[in-house]
């Protein structure tokens, strides 16, 4: 694992996504090294084939952004879209906390994305600006077996006890299920255990299905297996996640329907 420090000009970015109007990255790569990562499909330059294990830090980006944030106009902000927030180097150099700090206190919206507990350390900066802020917790299935695609991410077991955590703190927090891969966690018991944690915290369950792109598909097939997507096999696993999320009484929605209403919003 190597970690560099580098130094940024810009600290957010326009946001492709509908549901957020900028993107922070604090962090180059991710070295949770997730082997269906589609942000190694949209990072320029490296780390490229060393993703996992290379991540560089910009160091300057708590500087740079308190410069942006007195003139840009504030909106939703997604920390991180590219990488993960709470990666192992946040422990030490605190940029997705600090980075939540000036953000909200600027008035901005900011909308944390993360596979790991660590988040729960900030829950005193999460608390205080509560009105600012959400937490999107990944979890594609509960069991050991989220180590073959996740390998150095945190056990969900620990994801779903920042979930409980949070929830209980009172801050806004939601599950996403995604990517819900064919033959890997797209059965009924995998998913209903996912949807039960959503249930018994009353955080909203997001769920999606793998999208195939060039370099996480080549990534996923080395050190997995290659993946076919079908409308058909979607169809069924979309209506077996409805049905569950009904039976247990959580509130669940598709990606794609929550991005459509983004994009309603926004026009
Ligand atoms: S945690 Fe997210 S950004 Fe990091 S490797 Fe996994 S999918 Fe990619």
């Amino acid at each position: 694992m190597k970690v560099y420090e580098i130094r940024v000009q810009r600290a957010l970015s326009p946001s492709g996504l509908p549901e957020y109007d900028y993107a922070l990255n604090p962090y180059v790569g991710c070295l949770h090294g997730c082997h269906y990562c589609y942000a190694i499909d949209y990072t320029k330059g490296p780390p490229g084939k060393m993703w996992g294990s290379v991540v560089y830090v910009k160091a300057n980006l708590l500087e740079v952004l308190r410069r942006e944030v007195r003139r840009l106009k504030p909106g939703v902000v997604g920390l991180s879209t590219i990488t993960d927030p709470y990666q192992p180097p946040e422990a030490f150099y605190k940029l997705s906390r600090g980075a939540i700090e000036v953000l909200a206190e600027a008035g901005f919206h900011v909308s944390v994305q993360t596979k790991s507990g660590m988040v729960v350390r900030d829950l005193d900066v999460l608390k205080r600006y509560r009105e600012m802020v959400d937490v999107g917790i990944t979890i594609t299935t509960l069991r050991d077996k989220a180590r073959i695609l996740e390998p150095m991410a945190a056990h969900p077991l620990a994801r779903a006890r920042a979930v409980e955590k949070l929830a209980a703190e009172g801050v806004r927090v939601w599950i996403f299920m995604g990517p819900i891969i064919p033959g890997f966690n797209d059965s009924p018991q995998d998913i209903e255990e996912v949807v039960r944690v959503a249930h018994s915290t009353g955080a909203e369950l997001i769920y999606d299905k793998y999208r195939p792109r060039p370099m996480a598909d080549a990534r996923l097939a080395a050190n997995y297996r290659k993946v076919e997507v079908s409308e058909d096999w979607w169809a069924r696993v979309k209506k077996a996640v409805e049905d569950i999320c009904a039976k247990v009484g959580a509130r669940c929605v598709d990606a794609e329907e929550e991005w459509a209403a983004a994009r309603r919003h926004r026009r």
